[in-house]
């Protein structure tokens, strides 16, 4: 089951596996009270959501991560992000922004995209994550093995027609390698394949 949940301006996502929930992405700092509404509105339990994944670190992605890790909810770090990690750490303070703590990375589980599979497993979820950095160095898509997809900040496919840009074409090269049916993005509509 597939809960698309918003409570800012970015689509945040949770899915169930077979030892709790993961979550992908969170929105800005300050909204762990708007999560708890989102969760309570979709009937989904707090303590229910046992992983999270960032699609990458961009502020609006990942303001909660910190407060959700000291929480006991275990961030899944691909390699691939570790440089990004603190990102938006910069922009936080600039902001005033009080509430953010940095990420402790230290207490991630750290995997490679292309363990990815076997970490997922192990947490009681079928898929993988890939590495799509067209949108930015750390950007990541999860991809279900029922075709489910999150793509976080990727550019539509139909863009590829509208000019040349062969990261994304790589990309959405690898997602359609996977059979996608129905890919989810944080600040646009899904796409439906098939
Ligand atoms: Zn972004």
């Amino acid at each position: 089951m597939i809960h698309r949940l918003k409570y800012g301006n970015t689509n945040c996502f949770v899915i169930d596996g077979n030892n709790g929930c993961l979550m992908i992405d969170t929105d800005m700092p300050g909204t762990l009270n708007g999560l708890y509404r989102s969760l309570k509105e979709h009937e989904i339990a707090f303590k229910d959501i046992r992983f999270l994944v960032a699609t990458h670190f961009h502020p609006d992605h990942i303001g909660l991560v910190s407060e959700l890790m000291s929480k006991g909810i275990r961030l899944i770090l691909l390699e691939e992000q570790i440089p990004f990690v603190h990102y938006a750490d910069r922009i936080f303070e600039r902001d005033g922004n009080i509430s953010y703590e940095p990420i402790k990375e230290d207490t991630a589980m750290i995997v490679s995209c292309s363990k990815s599979r076997e970490l997922l497993t192990a947490l009681g979820f079928d898929g993988e994550i890939i590495y799509t950095p067209s949108h930015s160095m750390d950007s990541i898509s999860l991809i279900m093995d029922d075709g489910t997809c999150f793509a976080g900040d990727l550019e539509p496919i139909e863009y590829l027609e509208a000019y040349e840009n062969n990261e994304l074409k790589n990309d959405w090269d690898k997602i359609m390698e996977h059979n996608p049916r129905k890919v989810y993005f944080s600040h646009r509509n899904e796409i439906i394949f098939g």
